[in-house]
């Protein structure tokens, strides 16, 4: 007899539909699956016959076929373990077929029977459309979120047999409702002087600019970029959805209401290799972290220690926020919506160039160059931090905080809004000719800098996108940029001091 289950299968960041057909017939007892499983996919036999076994229910000792449609398609991981089960539980009529009309599963079983989470829960049932879709109960608040009502969590096996067959309510999986409680993240508050660096992340997250932090070891640069996720505006209903559903892919931990709310951040180590990154050969079957991080903040401690060519394959999805990835099918376009926050010591002993530096000048300037004219070309704001000044770190007055810092990168970012765009770091020429046209001492100080050779065309462009934000944080929403917001977006495009000949003038 056969029996179709539907089920799904995880393909990159999304789901595949997969149908899990079963066929039961008499000859010697076997189990085969076909199309295209694999490894652990494979294995679901001894998970099946186990799980059906410890639930009280009977193993056919017949020849089972399994048969994962499409075959064309590659079908990873445990989850379609429950769909196989019940394919055969359907098959040899222990539950009969009728009853599972309608129904779809996603989970993976345990041997004594118990259902259990898979990763990609989010996309998987997205691809469902059926009247009831069965999960893990540990998977319940995240596939409520893409198939509401219609999931049906069970704990085990037998819950499924008890519903369906013996008509008992399905299991009271209590699934906490919408919005919980994100717990914040560090507040800017902790942060003690650094007036400058405070003031470049405030740029940063009201713009949407990439940022680099440069200064000595102890400076507080992870702290300050740690910072930077609570500053910008909590993620949209939409981006919320397109995020949970990335980190569902990727099997990281959902916050307890399942959604998530606040963008992310990702601190990568400077190991990484540009697979993990952005990607890279063929058969990539987890989101990459430029993925991952989409819609929040990558942050690149130690940018000089990373991998030349990692660097360079950052620069093409920063620019068109949107990584491809090369899959046996073909490539994919994956979000890539990050805001890039790098920092870098001076030189290789951190001192740059003070009285404690160690480093000879041809090793400063070979550090410096470690990063890529054209990828600095993308940082719109660098800053240098110093290590906070001894009455700072005494004061016990507290900084400013997050709460604070946020309503004005809120109130900049809705006049970005009414431009049309999310934050001023997308606006395009044309727009930035409308919204941030420089007043004439602002262009005189423009010309100035580009007959100079101190700024690109495009850097020039760039410039006047961050003098709009620096505009835009003084609540002003008049269409100019002025000499004062200029000066200052030009002085933040310059790499700053990484040791220079301090010590050697001397
Ligand atoms: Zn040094």
């Amino acid at each position: 007899m056969l029996c179709t289950i539907p089920s799904a299968t995880l393909d990159g960041l999304d789901g595949a539909r997969v149908s899990v057909e079963v066929h039961v017939a008499n000859g010697l007892p076997a189990f085969t699956i076909v199309g295209l499983p694999d490894t652990s996919c494979r294995e679901a036999r001894d998970r099946v016959r186990a799980a059906i076994e410890s639930s009280g229910l009977e193993w056919p000792m017949q020849r089972v076929t399994v048969n994962l449609a499409p075959g064309g398609l590659r079908k990873v991981g445990s989850g379609l373990d429950l769909a196989v089960a019940l394919g055969i539980l359907g098959a040899t009529g222990q539950i009969s077929p009728e009853l599972l009309a309608g129904v779809a599963a996603v989970g993976e079983l345990g041997l004594d029977g118990t259902v259990r989470p898979v990763r990609g829960v989010l996309p998987m049932v997205d691809e469902l459309p059926e009247p009831r879709v069965i999960v893990s109960a540990a998977d319940a608040r995240v596939a409520v979120l893409g198939v509401g009502q219609r999931a049906r969590p069970v704990r085990r096996l037998s819950d499924v047999v008890d519903a369906l067959v013996e008509g008992l309510p399905w299991p009271n999986v209590e699934v906490p409702l919408e919005v919980g409680v994100e717990p914040a993240g560090p507040d800017l508050a902790d942060v003690r002087g650094q007036a400058g660096a405070r003031r470049a992340l405030e740029i940063a997250a009201a713009g949407g600019h990439h940022l680099l932090l440069v200064g000595p070891p102890g400076a507080g640069k992870t702290m300050l970029a740690r910072r930077l996720p609570g500053l910008l505006p909590p993620l949209s209903d939409v981006s919320a959805r397109l995020v949970t559903r990335v980190h569902s892919a990727a099997g990281l931990a959902l916050p307890p209401s399942g959604l998530i709310r606040h963008p992310p951040f990702r601190a990568p180590h400077h190991s990484a290799s540009m697979a993990a990154l952005v990607g890279g050969g063929s058969g990539q079957s987890r989101p990459v972290e430029i993925s991952v991080v989409s819609e929040g903040v990558l942050f690149l401690d130690e940018l000089g220690e990373f991998a030349p060519r990692v660097l360079d394959a950052l620069r093409q999805p920063l620019e068109a926020g949107v990584v491809r990835i090369s899959r046996a099918g073909g490539t994919r376009e994956h979000p890539a919506q990050v805001l890039l926050v790098a920092a870098m010591n001076p030189c290789p002993c951190g001192e740059g160039g003070q009285i404690n530096c160690r480093c000879p000048p041809a090793s400063r300037t070979r550090y410096a160059g470690r990063v890529s004219g054209p990828l600095l070309d993308r940082l719109d704001v660098m800053v240098h931090v110093d290590r906070p000044a001894p009455e700072a770190l005494l004061n016990p007055a507290r900084g400013e905080t997050t709460a604070a810092v946020a309503g004005r990168v809120a109130a900049a970012r809705s006049f970005a809004e009414s431009r049309g765009v999310t934050c001023n770091a997308v606006l395009s020429q044309q727009q930035l000719d409308r919204h941030a046209m420089p007043d004439s001492a602002a262009s005189e100080i423009l010309y100035v800098a580009l007959s100079a050779g101190a700024l690109s065309a495009r850097g020039a462009m760039r410039a006047r996108a961050v003098a709009r934000t620096i505009r835009d944080l003084d609540d002003d929403g008049d269409d100019g940029i002025r000499a004062g917001d200029v000066a200052q977006a030009i002085a933040m495009r310059a790499l700053p001091p990484m040791g220079g000949d301090r010590v050697d003038a001397a």
